[in-house]
Formats: structure tokens, sequence, C-alpha cells
């Protein structure tokens, strides 16, 4: 399911696994229990007051899923939590 032919895609994906692949290990070093590891994917969209045509357009059509992006990536995270707490 990852791996799409779009090479640009691809290459996305592939940065961020090593971000999570490094993440693992860093969690590993601190001695987290893996077993309740839990994996999402997060964005962070630009601010609803921002006014580039990404956000514009989100605008027009009333679909906030659709404003510019910040940031992409994955979050790592082990326990109950929902890993926003951070
Ligand atoms: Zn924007």
């Amino acid at each position: 399911m990852f791996f799409r032919k779009d090479p640009r895609k691809k290459a996305l994906v592939e940065r961020a696994l090593q971000q999570v692949e490094k993440m693992l290990w860093d969690m590993q070093d601190e001695d987290k229990d893996l077993s309740k590891l839990k994996l999402r994917k997060y964005q962070k969209t630009h601010f609803t007051s921002c006014s580039c045509p990404k956000c514009l357009e989100a605008k027009r059509k009333n679909n906030p899923h659709i404003r510019g992006i910040l940031e992409d990536g994955f979050k790592v995270y082990v326990g109950e939590g929902t890993g926003d707490e951070d």
C-alpha cells in the first residue's frame, strides 16, 4: 500500500520511513514498550488566516483538507494516548 509508481511520492514515503525507523530505535534505546506502538499520519496545515492559493481554494470550496501543508509526516508513540498531548 505504501509504494506507488509516482517517484516523488515514493521518495517522500521513503524519507518518512527513515524518520520512523530512527524514532523506533530511539524509543527502543529509551526502553519504551514497543508492543504498544502506534503510528499515525499527521499533517499540519496553514493557519486559517493564510491567503496562499491553496488556502484560498480551500476556503472557496469550503474544504479545510485541501489547505496548504506546512508539515507532512508520521508520528510514532506508545501507550494509550492519542499522540496529541505533546
Ligand atoms: Zn496557505
